[in-house]
């Protein structure tokens, strides 16, 4: 049973990125506003994510590993939802599984907090008192320890890094205002002391773009803002005009605040810019779309974030339309 769980939990966790993308996604559900990672190799050797949300009960402590039995899952009966917004209650069981995780945590009615460690989705003995502010910590160590071809297939830790970075800038610009810092904590940090990326506390949308991007590129984005009553789709975001020179394509999407892809808008949006973007330049988009749930098909999948919709064709052609409209209207 234990081989089993390991390898499917090798399926959901299948590498530091993803770790720290489900992570952060409870650290935000958890309503915190300051989330801090922390990496030693890539995240490979270690990696810690602290964050100063609603905490962990000290008797969910007991059961946060266990599959499918956290306490979020039972405000969702509707199945759909969960599968939608990969709200299934196997991020931390998983990871479980392939790494040595602890969890340090403390709710403000409590008058301590309590530290765990888990093994294959079991708590270790029980929660111990310990000292510490409201909120939570969770430290993933070994990642794979147990599963050695897995672990051997990374070569790089800088590329693991690079790839949390990444998944990092994506969150931190879509929830702007709340503070994001990744820190490398092993070898040499550089004048930076390690801190590759750093968005503060109520910073707004275009000073994270230039945190994140480069005031280049925050000097040039335009707002786009529209609500489309019929397919009752709200669309937001920010977007370089025609001057934009990125190097490529970077295009970030959030559908109802979840970090996704879509081939199909980023095409149909890179066809837009073709038309006012000198050859060889490329945009900035980021975007963040809300819609009934009931119209998004999410590949279930937890590392594959391609989303499709439900009248497709409709959604692009909406969204495409208001990124052109904004792009002229800059223009003129
Ligand atoms: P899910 O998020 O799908 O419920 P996870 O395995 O990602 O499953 O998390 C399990 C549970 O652990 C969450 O439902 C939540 O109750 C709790 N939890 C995890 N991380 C945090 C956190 N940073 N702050 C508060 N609670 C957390
Ligand atoms: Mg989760």
């Amino acid at each position: 049973e234990t081989v089993v769980n390991r390898i499917a939990a090798g399926e959901v966790i299948q590498r530091p990125a993803n770790a720290v993308k489900e992570m952060i996604e409870n650290c935000l559900d958890a309503g915190s506003t300051t989330i801090t990672v922390s990496l030693k190799s890539g995240g490979l050797k270690m990696l810690q994510i602290s964050d100063n949300g609603h905490g962990i009960r000290r008797e969910d402590m007991e059961i946060v590993c266990e599959r499918f039995t956290t306490s979020k899952l039972k405000e969702f009966d509707d199945l759909k939802t969960i599968a939608t917004f990969g709200f299934r209650g196997e991020a931390l069981a998983s990871i479980s599984h392939v790494a040595h995780l602890s969890i340090t945590s403390r709710t403000k009615d409590s008058k301590c907090g309590y530290k765990a460690s888990y093994l294959d989705g079991r708590i270790k003995g029980s929660p111990r008192p310990t000292a510490g502010n409201t909120g939570t910590q969770i430290t993933v160590e070994d990642l794979f320890y147990n599963v050695p071809t897995r672990r051997k297939a990374f070569k790089s830790p800088s590329e693991e890094h690079q790839k949390i970075a990444d998944v990092m800038t994506r969150y931190a610009l879509h929830n702007s205002g709340k503070s994001f810092t990744l820190r490398k904590t092993d070898g040499d940090s550089g004048p930076s002391g390690g801190v590759s990326v750093r968005t503060q506390l109520g910073s707004s949308f275009v000073t994270n773009i230039g945190t994140l991007f480069g005031s280049k590129v925050a000097k040039e984005v335009i707002e786009v803002k529209h609500y489309d009553t019929q397919l009752q789709l709200k669309t937001f975001g920010y977007i370089s005009n025609a001057n934009c020179s990125m190097k490529k394509f970077v295009f970030l999407l959030f559908i109802n605040n979840r970090l996704v892809d879509c081939s199909v808008l980023k095409k149909s949006l890179d066809s837009v810019y073709q038309s006012y973007l000198p050859k060889g330049s490329h945009p900035f988009v980021y975007l963040s779309l809300e819609m009934p749930t009931n119209n998004l098909d999410v590949n279930v999948h937890p590392t594959k974030h391609e989303v499709h919709f439900l009248h497709e064709d409709e959604v692009v052609t909406s969204v495409q339309k208001q990124v052109e409209a904004s792009l002229l209207s800059c223009d003129s």
